[in-house]
């Protein structure tokens, strides 16, 4: 007897192919096994899915395929992981299909069966060495009153949670403790730890396998998208079948299958990364909310300067709502005697004109680096110069593919598109006229590191040699490895001083690094992009954290931030100085709510392609006018604002354009979007110039 099954395939996007097939099968297979299954030409991976089989299957009995074999080794998928994939395929408005078999690891796809089966028996084999008791030399510090406080709390309520700790207060710690707790309680449970960046796995990873040896190696898995595809295998398999116990990961192992998971952490909450910023563009901090509700996992969103979305949903008084969403614990200070870093400003206004680094910041460097502490400098910007300029015709170094600029990079003469990498050799004298005098406008890290170099030279090291300045960028660490390196030479001491771009402001620990200067981080200030203070803030704030860990610092060794501005009484260097974090976010979300933006309305964007701006307008704005019809029609008040050019209007000859989607109402938000696609995947046949479009629901930058 021949049984129908549903099987999910992994189908492009917005194919109109977007819910699972019907496939035959002689034996009855549940929901969530791994299947192979013909489609078209080809032989793919397939998922058997819940539900009831459509009316339509019958009278097509005969042109149904059948299922070519069953990867039955690998237990079913759970009904919450499933249920997980449908919520999530449904709300970021991509089809199930790419969502559920695009989490799988790639390397299901193209094992045999008999190469899954053989892997299986592998690790079956080698994880019959068991648990060994924990080690009594165990050092776990005993954990500090307002640690104590937070456990107390995590033990007795569900959550989820904010936890708004400051740098240094002891997050991790928390973090460990919970999760010994909770992998103590239940011989099977699992634990889930999101950090924001690959870079910052490792660290968590040591501290982790450090503290739960006991467990045995294979219980701790990591999962992110710098590991092979063989590893990535092995970490799944070993959180599908239950035998990691602890999975660390970026934002990707949000949607792996942890079948027994009871916790899950997610560091850094407020991180950008945990957005995925193409094709399905889900944030991991939302779903692993979502999450922890299907599963019943506690979740802890931990942060010194969380979301302000997070933030708004622990507030005590949310109209219309009885009880805040998220439970706020707060852990202010720091670990030990290690106090916060004051802030100093330097009003640029009184500085002499086209100063980089003010006298009185400089002066200080010198002191700390005499002291053999370390210094730390922020610039936004990598290379040596944004822009290379004749002072005769006025010709600048504008990508030919992009609307921007191509850097001009010193160390190997190149001028780079930073959106599209077209590289060229820096011209000897103006492509345009030929003037030989062409010059850098502006500065980045490249040209920052030169300045100080020039700067301080005439320091030197106790020993005789000259100072030790490095850079830290996504130029400086291209290869496999050198962040890594770089940053141990800063641990170890041998730098003195260390520019680089936001990467080094996250997570690292730079124990005697006592000041951080920012040199110029003005333009957020004032920003079209809503979003702009909050990161500069967090930024700042976490910038300062890296100082100053050392709880063996006196008290004159103090950490210090700097800030070098033309407004140095703007309220969010008065926060910034108090580190009033609260007080920051209030008034942030005064004026988010004044102006009606998120998390005081529900937004998502239509991306369109083309090759021409007209293109991508066409289709949008025939988009906006189906939309609105319907609308209209359901007198649904969600509002669809004009089509504009995408701020970086041009990438690689693709023109690029968006229209911003918005509503008071979150689920009439996601009404209208369901019902839109299928408005827009008809246009698009209509629409042949563009390129490609894509719908970004809750998106980060606008
Ligand atoms: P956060 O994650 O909030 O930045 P960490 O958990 O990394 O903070 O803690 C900062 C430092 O304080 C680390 O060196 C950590 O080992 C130490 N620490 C944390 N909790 C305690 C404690 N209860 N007693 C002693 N040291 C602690
Ligand atoms: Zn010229
Ligand atoms: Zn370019």
């Amino acid at each position: 007897m021949q049984h129908k099954l549903l099987v999910l395939v992994s189908t492009p996007a917005y194919s109109r192919l977007n819910g699972p097939l019907v496939y035959l099968s002689d034996q009855t297979l549940p929901p969530g096994t791994l299947v192979r299954v013909p489609l078209g030409a080809r032989e793919t991976l397939g998922l058997v899915w819940p539900g009831d089989i459509p009316a339509s299957a019958a009278e097509e009995a005969t042109k149904l395929r059948p299922v070519l074999e069953a990867l039955d080794h690998i237990g079913p998928l759970t009904a919450h992981w499933m249920e997980l994939m449908g919520f999530a395929a449904a709300y970021y408005q991509r089809s199930v299909g790419e969502f559920a078999l695009g989490s799988l690891p790639p390397q299901l796809r193209d094992l045999s069966n008999l190469q899954l089966e053989r892997k299986l028996n592998k690790r079956a084999k080698r994880a019959s060495n068991t648990e060994a008791p924990a080690p009594a030399n165990l050092q776990v510090p005993a954990p500090t009153p307002e640690q104590a406080l937070v456990l107390q709390r995590l033990s007795a309520e569900q959550g989820p949670f904010v936890l708004h700790g400051n740098t240094g207060s002891g997050k991790t710690e928390v973090y460990l403790r919970r999760a010994a707790e909770v992998l103590a309680q239940d011989a099977q449970a699992q634990v889930l730890m999101l950090v924001p960046e690959i870079n910052l796995t490792p660290q968590l990873e040591d501290r982790v396998r450090q503290r739960f040896t006991h467990l045995g190696d294979d219980a701790i898995v990591s999962m992110h998208s710098g590991m092979t595809p063989a590893q990535r295998l092995n970490s799944w398999l070993s959180a599908h079948t239950g035998q990691a116990r602890l999975v660390l990961g970026t934002r990707l192992a949000v949607l792996s299958s942890i079948p027994h998971l009871k916790l899950i952490v997610v560091d850094e909450e407020h991180d950008p990364s945990y957005k995925q910023q193409e094709g399905a563009r889900y944030s991991a901090r939302d779903l692993a909310v979502y999450r922890g509700q299907l599963q019943h996992a506690q979740v802890i969103l931990g942060s010194a300067t969380p979301s302000l979305e997070s933030w708004h949903h622990s507030r005590a008084a949310i109209a219309g709502e009885a009880a805040p969403r998220y439970i706020r614990l707060s852990m202010p200070s720091r670990v030990g005697s290690a106090s916060l870093p004051q802030l100093r400003r330097v009003d640029m206004g009184q500085q002499p004109r086209k100063t980089l680094v003010s006298a009185p910041l400089l002066a200080a460097m010198r002191e700390r680096i005499t002291r053999r502490e370390q210094v730390l400098v922020l610039l936004n910007r990598r290379g040596y110069a944004p822009v290379l300029h004749c002072h005769a015709c006025g010709w600048k170094s504008e990508c030919p593919h992009c609307s921007a600029y191509r850097v001009f990079h010193k160390s190997d003469r190149s001028l780079r598109c930073h959106h599209c990498s077209l590289t060229q050799s820096v011209p000897r004298a103006c492509p345009a006229c030929g003037n030989q005098d062409i010059g850098a406008l502006g500065h980045g890290t490249e040209r920052i590191e030169e300045h100080l170099a020039e700067l301080l030279q005439d320091m030197q090291r106790p020993d005789g040699l000259p100072l030790r300045i490095a850079r830290i960028d996504a130029d400086s660490t291209r290869g496999k490895g050198e962040l890594v390196r770089q940053l141990a030479e800063v641990h170890d001491g041998d730098v003195d001083l260390l520019v680089g771009t936001q990467m080094v402001a996250k997570g690292h620990d730079f124990r005697r690094v006592t000041l951080v200067a920012a040199l110029n981080p003005d333009g957020a200030l004032f920003s079209a992009d809503f979003r702009a203070p909050e990161r500069l803030f967090a930024l700042l704030l976490q910038a300062a954290g890296r100082a100053g860990r050392d709880a063996a610092l006196t008290r004159d060794q103090a950490c210090e931030m700097w800030v070098q501005t033309f407004h140095p009484t703007h309220p969010l260097f008065e926060s910034l100085k108090q580190h009033d974090f609260a007080g920051f976010a209030e008034q942030q979300l005064t004026e988010r709510q004044q102006a009606g933006l998120p998390p005081f309305s529900f937004q998502a964007l239509l991306r369109a392609e083309a090759r021409t701006q007209e293109a991508a307008h066409g289709f949008l704005n025939a988009a906006k006018l189906s939309g609105e019809d319907w609308l209209q029609a359901q007198s649904m008040a969600v509002t669809v604002y004009p089509a504009v050019p995408m701020s970086l209007q041009r990438v690689a000859d693709v023109e690029r354009s968006q229209m911003l989607v918005e509503s008071h109402s979150r689920r009439a938000l996601q009404m209208f979007l369901s019902h839109w696609q299928q408005d827009l995947q008809d246009l698009r046949s209509q629409h042949k110039a563009v390129i490609r479009w894509a719908i970004d629901v809750d998106p980060l930058v606008i």
